[in-house]
């Protein structure tokens, strides 16, 4: 029942999986109610364009560190910083060759999914950039000009979720254009512009 409402885009489904908590213990429901902003996916806020809700990726960071993690602290420093030349070494080499509109593979990965995704869908245009989007038995707005759902999964990423995809296809527009600049080539070389200098061995 957690899992449901800390993995709901949208309020709807949030707002159903709690009244499931709420039946079933009522102190968790308001201890979970009080801070749902620090937990529910469709609370957050959608200008860092990040929807992770849990603690993996520093799972996968203190994954590298096992070798030496039980060597002196400078030992395990420079490991960590030798983990992160390679990284980011890569990624310099990729932003080189990234042209600024270009997508970074996440969001085109993303993108193939949901347009895999839409063929069950069907729009109707309500004038304004408004659409409504039907997709089994559900219904949901998209607004093109705020690039928003009615499902939510728009604005959690910042990258069109299918039913707004549906829509930019129907429309015959681009849909790099409504992807945040986060996820494009300009962005990536700001982030990954810069890399991590070799260094001479300690004993030097
Ligand atoms: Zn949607």
């Amino acid at each position: 029942m957690f899992w449901i409402a800390a993995n709901a885009y949208n309020e709807y489904v949030f707002e159903i999986a709690m009244s499931k908590i709420k039946e079933f213990d009522a102190a968790a429901y308001d201890y979970l109610k009080n801070v749902e902003e620090q937990w529910s996916v469709h609370m957050f806020d959608r200008t860092v364009c990040c929807d992770h809700n849990t603690t993996n990726f520093v799972e996968s960071f203190n994954a590298i560190t096992k070798a030496n993690r039980d060597m002196p602290v400078l030992t395990l420093l420079e490991d960590v910083r030798n983990s992160c030349m390679k990284r980011m070494s890569s990624r310099f080499d990729k932003a080189v060759s990234m042209k600024p509109n270009d997508l970074t593979e996440h969001a085109k990965g993303v993108l193939a999914t949901r347009t895999d995704d839409f063929r069950f869908c069907h729009v109707t245009a309500a004038g304004g950039g408004e659409f409504e989007v039907r997709d089994g038995h559900v219904k949901f707005p998209v607004t093109l000009g705020n690039m928003t759902c009615g499902c939510g999964k728009w604005q959690g990423l910042e990258i069109p979720c299918k039913h707004g995809l549906r829509v930019i296809y129907n429309q015959r527009l681009d849909s790099r254009d409504f992807v945040s600049p986060f996820y494009k080539g300009a962005a990536y070389k700001l982030t990954y512009g810069d890399h991590i200098h070799p260094m001479a061995d300690p004993t030097h």
